[in-house]
């Protein structure tokens, strides 16, 4: 099976990651730092974690870690995110999703500083990327865009079909695309000849979270497939793309693992630096 379609998220985050290390090390005195907050001891979430700390390392952007207890009241979390934003040596904060139930996460977006809002979750942050006016975008929506950037693949006038309308990565992602001027379509569980739809869409991005649920019925020979889910079939990682047969059919695809997940990575190291930079210039000011 030739894979000479594949969009590699690994080699491009190698690329940004690097660039992100050159500037790091020529940095004279502070360097920008990222806390990630863990709640509780999910596994995936210690895997995620640890791969977001060894790009730490890799770049120089230094990174910590902090665990609080499965059972931390919803108070308590506020707290320590409130003192993590008056430290003025972090410069980036996120916290690790899932989080236990007595946890309001909606509103643990709104607590982390704006300035300081390394995933882009914050509703303010979000509001400029809709405008179009933000310095910092949600890492997975802006790993996609820069994906589809590094591969020449046109957006002016295109259509995508987006499957999924969470607000972490189908609502971003589509306005960040209707910014770049395509012609966006976005689907839930309650569309209507959701195969119907797809298949005429020159860009399919799936983040629906369901393994296989793209088969090459949803598909055409001039499509670009991203492929952003994140699952586990009898112990195995996967995306939401029947790959074996629908990758021979599409002109672009990404594979998983190896696509969307260590582009996230390297945006969320990306918007670190960036809140790093800003905050820099907002004390020289
Ligand atoms: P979510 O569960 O919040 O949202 C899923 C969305 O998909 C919903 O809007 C739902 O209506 C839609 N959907 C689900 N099944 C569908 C179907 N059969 N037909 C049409 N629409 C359907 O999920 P999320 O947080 O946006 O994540 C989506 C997937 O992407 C998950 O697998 C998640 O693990 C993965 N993810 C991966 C990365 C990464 O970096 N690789 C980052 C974020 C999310």
């Amino acid at each position: 099976m030739s894979l000479q379609n594949l969009i590699s998220g690994k080699e491009l985050s190698k690329i940004i990651l690097t660039k992100i290390k050159d500037q790091v090390t020529k940095m004279v005195g502070e360097k920008p730092q990222l806390v990630i907050v863990q709640v509780g001891n999910n596994p995936a979430s210690n895997k995620y974690i640890q791969h977001k700390l060894r790009a730490c390392e890799y770049t120089g952007i230094i990174g910590t870690h902090l665990v609080f207890p499965e059972t931390i009241s919803q108070v308590d979390l506020e707290k320590q995110i409130i003192t993590l934003n008056q430290e003025e040596q972090v410069h980036g904060i996120i916290v690790q999703l899932p989080l236990p139930k007595q946890i309001d996460e909606q509103r643990i977006n709104e607590i982390i500083s704006v300035t300081k809002d390394a995933d882009g979750f914050n509703p303010a942050t979000l509001g400029k990327v809709v405008l179009n006016t933000s310095t910092i975008f949600p890492a997975t929506p802006a790993g996609i865009v820069k994906l589809l950037e590094w591969k020449n693949i046109e957006l002016a006038g295109t259509n995508v079909v987006i499957i999924g309308r969470s607000n972490i990565v189908g609502k971003p992602l589509a306005n960040m695309l209707i910014n770049k001027s395509a012609t966006v379509t976005v689907c839930n569980t309650k569309t209507k000849n959701l195969q119907e739809i797809a298949a005429k869409a020159n860009i399919l991005v799936s983040a629906a979270g369901s393994a296989k649920l793209i088969t090459p019925k949803f598909v055409n020979e001039n499509m670009t497939i991203i492929d952003v889910g994140a699952n586990f079939v009898d112990g195995k990682y996967c995306g939401d793309v029947d790959f074996e047969s629908v990758q021979p059919l599409v002109k672009y695809i990404t594979p998983v693992p190896g696509g969307v997940g260590p582009m996230t990575i390297a945006c969320l190291l990306e918007n670190t630096l960036t809140s790093f930079k800003n905050q820099q210039i907002a004390t020289k000011n």
